[in-house]
């Protein structure tokens, strides 16, 4: 029913350790495609097509072989710039044909879904501006396959939205064919490794501590497959997680609400121990069990599914969890249960209606989101049988929250008094089910 796809996880994780986007996930050998592509357009208009490049960027139009991504090392890094001095190397080509000097092309104004498509399966650079003289304005990596919101059709260049900012691509590279197995998440996702690691260029991603670890990608294999991407995060689970501090909101101001940690606190545990049941039971033990069974009923309706922890531990703080949803998922699900003593039933943390909160990004952009996807939750887990607690939520200023950009919410499934049965917990997993396809619509 399910495929777990091809992982790897040195050659990334050493280049997350670094602080380099070039070795991050695809990004180091992928951007081939690109410069290959252009390379062949001006040199078509070259007596000289000789393979003058310097090392590193390969111009041969058969050179493409994918390697080991990790090998094809310094393609698409700054370093890249190096090769100017060397020879001919596709970026120069492309400075002296004159496009990076030329204005803003003109888009005409659509929205439509699209797809990267590569040859050779790598990836497409998005870039701030319509412009290959640089690699400062690289924005990300976007793997054939991905689903990218077109916003401006042009010839050259391709204009999308990237998370609410326009991000440009060659034309190139964008069919609006579906891909026969196409990328779930935009947003520049190594889709072909079932590994997302934190990649430092996404946004947020600089105010993470603990981002060594990876989440996994799974692709449904179910013949209703939807194309929408639920993040499922098991609470807590991160050694190390509580001695470590993390800012509440990327503004750096204080919490508006109380919680785990108090009012008024600019910073919070990384990811903190979470509770123990009545029975001695580790809160972290059942969401991990917990998230389990709903990936595999997600799996199964055909939704794809971002595991951010599989084991006891995983090397992702919250505020890495969260940025690796933002740009892998199409929403972001915590399960938690709640450290009363009272088996209170189960609501979500909702949005806290504080102004400054409410007005600080990006929380200003996506709070009615998380909300309504609170409330789809909490529907359907009271369509469940599930016991709800009071009106089914409870404001809290979360970290996860200061920093969502896809609808995000913290449910809580119970408290330490909460039965968590495997009965239980596949009772849960069908009312969340439905509270998710309430909030996409699905069935
Ligand atoms: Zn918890």
């Amino acid at each position: 029913m399910r495929l777990q796809i091809k992982r790897y996880g040195a050659a990334a994780l050493a280049g997350i350790m670094a602080g380099s986007l070039a070795l991050t996930g695809c990004g180091s050998y992928a951007s081939s495609s690109e410069l290959r592509q252009q390379a062949e357009a001006s040199l078509l208009d070259q007596a000289d097509s000789g393979s003058g490049s310097g090392q590193g960027l390969q111009v041969e139009p058969d050179s493409g072989t994918p390697d080991n991504p990790g090998t094809r090392d310094g393609q698409g890094t700054p370093d890249g710039q190096d090769d100017r001095t060397g020879g001919p190397s596709a970026e120069t080509i492309r400075v002296e044909t004159g496009l990076t000097t030329a204005p803003m092309p003109e888009f005409e104004s659509v929205k439509d879904d699209v797809y990267v498509k590569t040859e050779d399966g790598g990836s497409v650079r998005l870039r701030s501006s319509c412009d290959t003289g640089s690699d400062a304005n690289i924005v990300t990596y976007a793997s054939s396959g991905t689903r990218l919101t077109r916003t401006g059709k042009g010839s050259e260049w391709t204009r999308i939205d990237y998370n609410g900012t326009p991000a440009y691509i060659s034309s190139a590279f964008i069919t609006t064919d579906v891909p026969e197995t196409p990328a779930a998440p935009a947003g520049g996702v190594c889709v072909d490794s079932g590994e997302v690691t934190l990649n430092p260029s996404w946004k947020y991603a600089e105010f993470s501590k603990i981002n060594t670890g990876a989440a996994v990608l799974y692709r449904s294999e179910a013949g209703t497959r939807k194309n929408i991407t639920i993040c499922v995060n098991a609470g807590h689970g991160t050694k190390g997680g509580s001695s470590v501090k993390t800012l509440c909101h990327p503004d750096g101001t204080p919490k508006v609400t109380g919680g785990t940690t108090g009012a008024g606190a600019t910073s919070a545990a990384a990811v903190s121990g979470g509770m123990t049941f009545a029975d001695g039971t580790a809160e972290s033990k059942v969401t991990l069990a917990m998230a389990r069974i709903l990936k595999d009923k997600l799996l199964a309706a055909g939704y794809d599914v971002l595991m951010i922890r599989e084991n006891d531990d995983v090397q992702l703080d919250n505020v890495a969890r969260t940025v690796i949803a933002n740009n892998a998922s199409d929403c972001h699900i915590a399960l938690h249960w709640d450290s009363t003593t009272s088996n209170k039933g189960a609501f979500y943390m909702s949005v806290p209606n504080v102004e400054s909160y409410r007005n600080m990004e990006p929380v200003k952009s996506h709070w009615q989101q998380h909300n309504a996807l609170g409330e789809s939750l909490v529907a359907g887990l009271k369509g469940a049988g599930v016991k709800i607690f009071s009106g089914g939520s409870m404001a809290m200023d979360l970290t996860q929250t200061s920093y969502s950009t896809v609808p995000s919410v913290d449910i809580e499934l119970g408290d330490k008094a909460s039965d968590h049965s495997q009965a239980t917990l596949n009772t849960l997993a069908d009312g969340l089910l439905a509270g998710i396809n309430q909030y996409f619509g699905q069935s």
